[in-house]
């Protein structure tokens, strides 16, 4: 199959999810509701069939004590005054056998009469001969032969369910059976009954059935509207990762109003994250056109003049090693921020004694540079202090700091490198008596690539990244950098760290060994 026609099945294979949970959800309504029809419906059915049968039953047993004490050929003139003398009467719409003076009160109970004068009840009474001897309505029910002493059967009629119950009547004396009665009761209550039901479970079901189809599609609706945003979304966003389209705020207080959040949040991040590689490319890029262009001018001074000219060729050669030098410089500058902004990564769990960092720093650069008076003051700093960082780390932002107020000294040389802690705070100072920063400047200093003199701080061998490696760092480590500086008096670099307690050393200690094991 080709990639067309596989993608041709598959987009019709697509549905919308609305649809298919609304579906889904209607069906399981609709069965639910049939089920439960079904059972009310033949619950309510079968007991009230129970019912009707138990009257048919009382009707045949009444006409059959009647009837089963005559024991020769059943016939209109024995059957009929057996069953009354008055029931033609009760039939024809006579009064009630109890009100009647002439009742003989013995041979027939109030039974055979209320069950024969039931509208709903049709009986006959066939001989042997299947010819009628008694009837009560104006239409009397068929018979036909059957098996066994009764039959119950079912029929369905114009006018609804009917019941036929048939028996066969057995002389009391000769134990023959002598004839049939067939009872017919049109149950006019059981089809009424049913009917009604039937109609108003109809009825009912098809309005639960539309109103709950309507409230899951609101549902469905109210979930699936934020996923197709989100799909949109990120759909624009994929086209174009500049797009700043973000996913309407539903002030939803669920999970998908938490995903609604999370998604805008990742956006922001990732356009965040473009912005400043576009940003980064850009500040390289210019930052690296000046040392090429140096470089350049000087290859083209040496190729027009300088092959000749020793003092061109030795200056020219000097400026532009001078150059690669500070590119060199410059990359590993420029390496340094990108890796200092994914430090938690790399050392989550590193754990560094604070005193053993300054002393050693300090005293490496007053061995670098020993025209300055490079002072440490750690009285208030207890000796066993320690912060989550590594090492390396907070030994590159110390060299940094003591190397910017060493750069941009004045007069004074002397840099003072000063700790102590605080509640459960350090504090780190590297003051210098300098030039000092103004308080414009001050807000900018920590922005990558800025210099407060671009032309002195190129001579003096400055990138401006070196602050923008020492915050990323600090604040990589959950610390803080900030700087209070005078012109002309000097600038204090100030550094605050959480100090870790017993409890986190040891957190920390099980962590890394873990790691290790792994
Ligand atoms: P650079 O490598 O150029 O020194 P930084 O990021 O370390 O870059 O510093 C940015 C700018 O802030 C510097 O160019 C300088 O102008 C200013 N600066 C930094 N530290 C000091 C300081 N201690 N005294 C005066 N100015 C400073």
């Amino acid at each position: 199959m080709t990639d067309n026609l596989k993608k041709t099945k598959k987009e019709t294979k697509r549905s919308s999810l609305i649809w298919r949970w609304v579906s889904v959800l209607a069906l399981t309504i609709v069965v639910s509701f049939v089920v439960f029809s079904v059972i009310i419906y033949s619950t309510v059915s079968q007991q009230t069939l129970t019912q009707q049968e138990e009257v048919s039953n009382r009707v045949i047993q009444t006409l059959d004590q009647q009837l089963s004490p005559i024991s020769g050929e059943l016939e209109i003139s024995n059957v009929v005054p057996a069953l009354s003398p008055s029931t033609r009467r009760i039939l024809n719409g006579g009064p009630n056998i109890k009100d009647d003076s002439v009742s003989s009160g013995s041979a027939f109970s109030d039974d055979l009469i209320s069950s024969i004068s039931n509208p709903d009840i049709n009986v006959a009474v066939y001989n042997k001969h299947n010819e009628i001897v008694f009837s009560n309505g104006d239409t009397a029910p068929t018979f036909h032969p059957f098996q066994g002493k009764t039959k119950v059967e079912k029929s369905i009629t114009k006018h609804g369910t009917v019941l036929n119950t048939y028996h066969k009547i057995v002389s009391n004396k000769t134990k023959k059976v002598t004839g049939y009665i067939v009872v017919t009761n049109s149950m006019t209550y059981y089809n009424h009954i049913m009917k009604y039901l039937l109609r108003w479970m109809l009825m009912i079901s098809a309005v639960a059935i539309i109103v709950f189809t309507l409230i899951s599609f609101l549902i469905v609706r109210d979930v699936v509207k934020p996923i197709k945003e989100i799909s949109k979304v990120a759909r624009e966003v994929n086209e174009d990762p500049n797009s700043t389209v973000r996913i309407t705020d539903y002030h939803r207080n669920d999970e998908l109003g938490d995903l609604v959040n999370s998604f805008n949040q990742m956006l922001d991040r990732m356009q965040r994250y473009i912005d400043q590689q576009k940003e980064f490319v850009s500040d390289v890029s210019h930052e690296l056109r000046t040392p090429v262009a140096v470089i350049e001018g000087h290859l083209n001074m040496l190729e027009r003049w300088g092959k000749e000219d020793p003092e061109i060729l030795e200056e020219s050669i000097k400026a532009s090693l001078q150059e690669a030098d500070r590119m060199k410089h410059l990359i590993q500058e420029m390496l340094d921020l990108t890796r200092a902004e994914q430090i938690n990564v790399q050392y989550p769990n590193a754990i560094t004694n604070v005193n053993d960092v300054l002393k050693r720093v300090t005293s490496d650069m007053a061995m670098v540079h020993p025209d300055f008076n490079i002072q440490l003051d750690i009285d208030d700093l207890p000796a066993d202090t320690k912060i989550q960082i590594y090492q390396g780390h907070l030994e590159q932002i110390l060299v940094i700091l003591i190397d910017n107020g060493i750069k941009y000294s004045t007069d004074r040389k002397q840099i003072n490198v000063s700790a102590g802690v605080t509640e459960d705070k350090i504090h780190i100072i590297v003051q210098d008596f300098g030039e000092g920063i103004s308080k414009e400047d001050q807000d900018k200093i920590f922005n990558r690539f800025y210099r407060v003199d671009k032309a002195r701080t190129r001579e003096k061998g400055g990138n401006g990244l070196g602050l923008s490696i020492a915050q990323k760092l600090v604040e990589s480590y959950h610390g803080e950098i900030s700087v209070d500086s005078v012109v002309g008096q000097g600038s204090q670099f100030n550094i605050v760290f959480p100090v870790l307690s017993a409890q986190d050393i040891k957190r920390l200690e099980e962590k890394s060994n873990q790691n290790e094991d792994k």
